[in-house]
């Protein structure tokens, strides 16, 4: 086992994903010594490696529209933001268009709205504007989608209705690797002085006085610190549980299996550059151009699909499953025109950290000193630089005094100055038994 190299730090960062390294980059960029630890051999390679990374602003919440609108600028400033990191190469920013479809009651009617507030910039199209724009989208509404077993369904038919357009916007896109966005930011860090211990475990969660006190890793060595920070991805339950917090932390989140599908573009399409992306509930779908003029596709939680919950994230099947790849390629092709349905089967298989309203925790806890960013529910990528700020302010208040939990903390945007308000993200909101969130937050 790797020793870290002090026996004391002023913060421990449990997790070198993306949103853990970004923490840990904002933390050290404030002057903390920084232990960063992960027990996969480098940043990145746990769920932040699955990443479909779609970046988008179409939240249900003034804070989350805030954060992804907030977020995107980190991405298209990456250069500036990690700074000298000598031979190692940066990501690329993708740019591709977003389109929500105007389902009567749908996500939009939630978005819409807060756009507006902030003043983000999105086109209202029509349903003739879209199909001129965009003519390798079928705009006819074919939901509710179903399942392969339900083949008799009017999804799977001629459609009668149409809908009315999209929201269009025009500055999201994607990250093509999201593996490397980790390490730029993890290396970014050790710049600033920020230390990393990988294929290293944290066993378990020590505190003293009331309040943490620091790791123990690997079951053997004990390194202390004032100040823990839980970005565990679909680990986070078990660290709560074990920083024995986990029945105050309200409905914790879970880990829940994901699939993630590859096909190709139509014939002739170059979907690389003519591609879009889509947020799809009336096909039950999410896609993006994949690099490689493939198409990613996945998916956006219809209520006929089974949700998958695991109870122990080192062990759950992943295995790409056939009728999920069959599913989803036909599900793709109601609304893309002339989208192949292979034969032969290709994506990958991730675990979620999601939480019940699928907003992720970004929060102390009842431990003082001891910090959650969790709960990223399959729609924190692309805030993750934004997200180690937001957390490095509220953990710089709190410790200097700040009640949180009573006052939340509004932390202002760098880029855009747009308020992002953390209450939004606390342990303690209420959920509601019935909620119908989904991936797309
Ligand atoms: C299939 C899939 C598709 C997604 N698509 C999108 C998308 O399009 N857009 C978007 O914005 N978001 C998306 N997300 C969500 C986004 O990728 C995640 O929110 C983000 O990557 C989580 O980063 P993280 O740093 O919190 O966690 P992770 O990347 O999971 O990192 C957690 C790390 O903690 C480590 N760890 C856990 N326990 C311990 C321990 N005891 N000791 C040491 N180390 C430990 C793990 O090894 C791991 O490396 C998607 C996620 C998945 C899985």
């Amino acid at each position: 086992m790797a020793s870290p190299k002090q026996a004391s730090y002023d913060a421990i960062i449990i997790g070198t994903g993306v949103i853990g390294s970004g923490v840990a980059l904002e933390l050290a960029r404030r002057g903390l010594k920084t232990l960063s630890v992960d027990k996969l051999p480098t940043a990145g390679y746990g769920s932040t490696s699955s990443s479909s990374a779609v970046v988008r602003f179409t939240y249900s919440t003034a804070a989350g529209v805030a954060m992804s609108y907030e977020g995107m600028k980190y991405w298209r400033d990456w250069e500036n933001h990690i700074g000298d990191i000598g031979d190692q190469p940066l990501i690329d920013y993708v740019e591709s268009p977003m389109l929500l479809n105007k389902e009567p009651g749908g996500h939009w009617e939630k978005v819409v709205p807060h756009l507006d507030a902030l003043g983000i910039p999105y086109e209202n199209l029509s349903f003739e504007e879209t199909e001129a724009e965009f003519p390798i989208l079928d705009l006819r509404m074919f939901g509710p989608p179903v399942t392969i077993d339900d083949m008799d369904a009017p999804f799977w038919g001629e459609p009668t209705a149409k809908h009315d357009g999209v929201i269009l916007t025009r500055e999201s896109g994607y990250i093509s690797d999201p593996q490397l966005s980790a390490l730029n930011l993890a290396t970014a860090c050790e710049v600033a002085g920020g230390e990393f211990l990988y294929n290293t475990e944290v066993t378990a969660i020590n505190r003293a006085d009331g309040r943490v006190s620091g790791v123990e890793l690997d079951g053997e060595t004990t390194v202390e610190a004032p100040i823990v920070v839980n970005v565990g991805g679909p680990h986070a339950r078990i660290l709560c549980q074990m920083a024995g917090v986990f029945e105050s932390m309200g409905r914790c989140s879970r880990a829940l299996r994901r699939e993630v599908y590859i096909v190709p573009a139509p014939e002739g399409v170059d979907y690389d550059t003519e591609g879009v992306s889509m947020g799809d509930s009336d096909t039950g779908v999410y896609f993006r151009p994949e690099r490689g003029n493939n198409i990613l596709i996945g998916n956006a939680e219809p209520e006929c699909d089974e949700l998958e919950w695991v109870e122990d994230p080192d062990n759950y099947n992943e295995q790409l499953s056939d009728d999920g790849f069959q599913l989803h390629a036909m599900r793709l092709a109601r609304r893309v025109r002339n989208a192949p349905i292979p034969g032969k089967k290709s994506g990958l298989v991730s675990l979620y950290d999601a939480s019940p309203d699928w907003l992720p925790i970004y929060d102390r806890t009842d431990l003082d000193g001891f910090y959650v960013a969790m709960g990223s529910s399959g729609n924190q990528f692309k805030n993750a630089a934004v997200a180690g700020h937001c957390m490095a302010e509220l953990i710089t208040a709190i410790e200097a005094g700040h009640d949180h939990d009573n006052d939340p903390l509004v932390v202002t945007g760098k880029y855009t100055g747009f308020p992002m308000d953390m209450g939004t993200f606390t342990r303690n909101r209420v959920v509601p038994e019935d909620t119908h969130m989904n991936v797309f937050g």
